[in-house]
């Protein structure tokens, strides 16, 4: 029967979990710990799905009759295959297109913008800040915002936009992205998706803290509060009013953090145990 636990588990965390984690807003104030738990329930999922035909292996070799056994055989490797089918087609699929875009953008930034560094200066009058991530990396900013903002809350825009750079939280949405492709459109979920962006920009706002204090990166958000970034870049202004909220909410209790790692190490460690069971 582990075949079967294994996959019903797949479901469960590709499917139940990501709905209900979701509705969890309390782990908005532990972005880091809630990324982890985010990210074992993804990989729990995928490795749940991937272990049901390697457990239904010792049902054929280890029996007078392997034969008896191929009603849970063949959908537990029918159930592993398509998961390799449509992880590999979703990952080229959105890796190809997020970075076809990217690339187009970086070099229309390049033309069209004045040269800082690493950094893009867009003149243009409406604040708006976002990097563009990949090997080669940009922070964008607006004429609008460098005069909008004092130098510490410009600090604040920057420290929080190399943030995601340094912490290649591009990478992060795109495995997301990918899973959130891979799985069956009724089997998707939509918010959970949203909740994962928002804590890489609530993640992002910790950085900021750090460099320029709570109060100059709370009146950065409120200046740039609604301000568009383009597609597949990362913006500072998207989701600004929960991000304050979550300024102004302070550090987490120890405890969240506590639950989430714990919550994570056992998504992750429950389909390898399942898989060691069905070998044992
Ligand atoms: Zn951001």
């Amino acid at each position: 029967m582990i075949p079967f636990v294994l996959a019903a588990l797949a479901v469960l965390l590709v499917w139940v979990a990501p709905g209900l984690m979701a509705r969890q807003k309390g782990f908005r104030r532990a972005p880091r710990s809630a990324l982890w738990a985010w990210q074992a329930v993804a990989v729990g999922g995928i490795l749940a799905a991937l272990a049901a035909a390697p457990a239904a292996l010792p049902l054929l070799v280890g029996d007078d009759d392997p034969m008896a056994h191929l009603w849970l055989v063949v959908p537990a490797v029918l159930v592993s295959a398509l998961v390799v089918v449509r992880l590999l087609v979703a990952g080229h699929r959105v890796g190809t297109r997020l970075r076809r875009v990217r690339t187009d953008h970086r070099e229309l930034v390049d033309i069209v913008a004045q040269h800082d560094q690493r950094m893009r200066i867009l003149q243009h009058p409406t604040p708006t800040a976002y990097c563009i991530p990949g090997r080669q990396s940009r922070v964008v900013l607006s004429q609008g915002v460098l005069d909008a903002l004092p130098p510490d809350q410009l600090e604040a825009v920057v420290a929080h936009e190399e943030a995601h750079l340094r912490g290649r939280h591009d990478l992060l949405l795109e495995f997301f992205s990918v899973v959130h492709s891979a799985v069956p459109e009724p089997l998707r979920s939509p918010p959970a998706l949203g909740e994962v962006r928002l804590l890489v920009e609530a993640l992002a706002d910790r950085a900021a803290v750090r460099h320029s204090g709570e109060l100059a990166t709370a009146r950065a958000l409120m200046t740039l509060a609604g301000s568009q970034a383009p597609e597949a870049a990362l913006g500072v202004g998207t989701t600004a009013p929960v991000r304050l909220r979550l300024l102004a909410d302070g550090p987490p209790h120890p405890a969240l953090s506590v639950i989430a790692y714990s919550y994570a190490a056992v998504t992750v460690t429950l389909p390898l145990v399942l898989l060691g069971l069905a070998w044992a």
